[in-house]
Formats: structure tokens, sequence, C-alpha cells
């Protein structure tokens, strides 16, 4: 039978098919391989086994998913501000990985109106690029009968006090503890290996805060580029074909920096490209 892994615990793994959960363990074959299954596999699976893993569109280490759809980004409109560079790292990456974005922007109760206003202009550039969500109060997130989880596996991302797992507790109506496991006490005894997918809304949603920092380990100039997609449409007019908008003449990029694309957003994907750059030296 073929159905997707939604559930990891200690070797045992649970396959939704048909409307109907199985439990599996994991055929001993995978064990001799880099591969093993991951929650959001779809996998064939005999009466004992997991017999097979589909090719994945994507995969994350951390959480160990496969075949995430979006990843809700998560950041809080104060306490901390909202980082930039953070904000365009996340963004660069998860396109680079062809997930899609939802921007969730928390504690906007905690501003006044003109702060708010500040806030939702300097996001207005990002508004062209995804959906962004405004959510008022940390305990009404109010994403009951949301259409974004529909059909869908979705995974939350942002960094450490912006809400995160308020928000996946109010998502998922459960009480979930998200606190990271010390390293003191992992690699051991107290490293149980769990995850899972939440049904929500018609979708899946991973039950871990997910990623908080993220780096460019595996992602060179070129896919760097490629991962700012904003920039990459106004290439096409960019005189050099493989231009990367750094010292090129006649870019039409950075012609349009200061106009059309916000000048933070230009000195992050300068300073990535270093990053990268810096990177392949060694
Ligand atoms: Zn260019």
């Amino acid at each position: 039978m073929k159905g997707r892994i939604t559930k990891l615990i200690g070797g045992l793994y649970t396959i939704k098919a048909n409307g109907e959960h199985f439990e599996r363990k994991a055929r001993g074959k995978f064990r001799h391989t880099n591969e093993s299954p991951k929650v959001g596999d779809i996998v064939d699976f005999d009466d004992n086994f997991i017999m097979k893993i589909y090719a994945r569109k994507n995969e994350l280490i951390r959480p160990p998913v496969a075949n995430v759809d979006q990843v809700l980004l998560v950041f809080s409109a104060c306490e901390p501000d909202i980082s930039f560079s953070l904000l365009d790292r996340f963004i660069s990456l998860i396109t680079f990985n062809d997930i899609d974005i939802v921007l969730v922007v928390t504690k906007m109760d905690l501003l006044n109106d003109e702060q708010k206003e500040l806030l939702k202009e300097s996001l207005r550039y990002y508004e062209t690029l995804f959906p962004i969500i405004y959510t008022k109060s940390i305990s009404d997130h109010n994403f009951k009968n949301l259409e974004i989880f529909k059909d869908k596996i979705s995974v939350l991302a942002g960094q450490s006090g912006v809400g995160k797992s308020t928000l996946l507790n109010a998502i998922s109506g459960r009480n979930i503890l998200t606190q990271p496991i010390s390293k003191s006490l992992g690699r051991g005894k107290h490293t149980t290996r769990h995850s899972e997918l939440m049904e929500v809304e018609e979708g899946l949603v991973a039950d871990t805060a997910g990623f908080s920092s993220l780096d460019f380990i595996d992602m060179d100039e070129v896919n760097l580029a490629q991962s700012f997609e904003d920039f990459f449409e106004l290439s096409h007019e960019c005189k050099f074909r493989g231009c990367l908008h750094i010292n090129e003449p006649k870019c039409n990029v950075k012609a349009n920096v200061g106009s059309l694309i916000p000048q933070s957003r230009y000195d992050n994907y300068v300073q990535f490209m270093e990053e990268v750059k810096g990177r392949r030296r060694y």
C-alpha cells in the first residue's frame, strides 16, 4: 500500500493511507544506506515494513521533515524587533529549497497605531513576494478556518522569542512543549527520536517549532542569486547573462535598488554573497 508518514516515535512509523493509520517499521535495508524514512515521506509498505521511499521534492534536517510545501515564517512586531537581515536570509534559504512562504507577524497588540503603520510600511515590499498575516494578540491567533494549511505540509520557523510555540499551540489546539532538548541531555538516553505532523485544517503541520537559524552551506553564488526571485526576474534585463548584480555594469537589479528594491534587501544580498564566496575559499 502507498501512504504518507505522519509520525515517528522510537523507530516506529505511523503511515496514513486511505484515511486510515498504520504502524510500521522501516525495512532493514534502509539502515545500510544513508536513506531513512522521514515524516512527510510518501512510502510503499506491506504488512510488516516500509518497503520504498518515493523521491522527495525537498527535505529539512531540523525539523526532520520531507516534502515540505510551505514555511510559516514567524517574526514578532517587537521584542525582538524584526531583523530584515534574518528575514532575507530565511526567504533565500526557503526559496532555494523550493518551499513557499507565509510570513506571520506576531505581537501586533504591543504596538501603538503609529508603530503599526510604520511596520506595515516597512514590510510593504515583501507583500509582493508572499502573503503576510498580522496577528493581533498572542492568545488569539485566529488561525482556525484559514485555508493556508489545506492539502499542504507546513513547518514553522523563526528566531526564539517570537511566539512560535504559542502560535503552534493556537494552531493545533494542543499544548505542545517546544523547548529544545538541551545538549547535555542529548546523544544518549534522552534523545527520543520523535517527530510528528499534526492534522490541522485539512493539512499537516510539523509539531516542532522548526529552525531558528540557517546558513548557506549548500549554496553557491548562482543559487543565491536565483533564490532572490525578485532580483532574478529583473535580471533578464541585466546586460550580462549570469549577472550576479555586484560589480557588473548595466545591471538592472542595481538600477532598481532604492526605488523598486529596498536598499536593505540589496545590502543583505551583497553580504550573503560575501559569505558564500568566503566559504568557497576554504
Ligand atoms: Zn544584474
